[in-house]
């Protein structure tokens, strides 16, 4: 079993509420292979919200509690984001998920970039908040575009 991004299999859960759909990653669940999550609704954001990029280090650094994740009005939604976070590492660890497909450059989901925290579209090489979290305890994480 894995987990992919909500996004990914076509449900509108972005920020500006469209998807990233990816066929793929729709048929694993439909084929009960996957389970979707949304990090950030599940920490209680709404959708559509604010976009918001990781000030100050990566995901890894918001566990530690040395970077913020903030919005572009500038309000601080990182505890959102670590709910989010522990919401998706339970329900992978509930159905045995070893493997996460998760969206690339999101906040939540990113597995080897994300923005930069300038709001500028600049990238940095780096990880989402769940993404960490699911990392630190032993699920490995991938994103969609290594399905290419
Ligand atoms: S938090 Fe993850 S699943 Fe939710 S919209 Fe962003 S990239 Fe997609």
């Amino acid at each position: 079993m894995k987990i992919v991004s909500a996004c990914l299999m076509g449900c509108e859960c972005r920020y500006d509420q469209k998807d990233n759909k990816v066929g793929e990653i729709e048929q694993f669940v439909k084929d009960g292979k996957a389970i979707p999550v949304c990090p950030e609704q599940l920490g209680g954001l709404p959708t559509p919200r604010n976009p918001a990029e990781i000030v100050g280090g990566d995901g890894f650094d918001v566990l530690d509690g040395t970077a913020r994740v903030i919005d572009n009005q500038g309000n601080d939604v990182t505890e959102q984001f670590l709910q989010g976070a522990r919401q998706a590492l339970r329900m992978a660890q509930a159905a045995g998920a070893e493997e996460a497909i998760l969206k690339e450059r999101s906040p939540s989901c990113g597995s080897a970039l994300v923005y930069d925290g300038t709001f500028s579209k600049t990238k940095r090489k780096g990880t989402g908040v769940t993404a960490a979290l699911l990392l630190r305890h032993g699920i490995s994480v991938r994103s969609e575009e290594s399905l290419d």
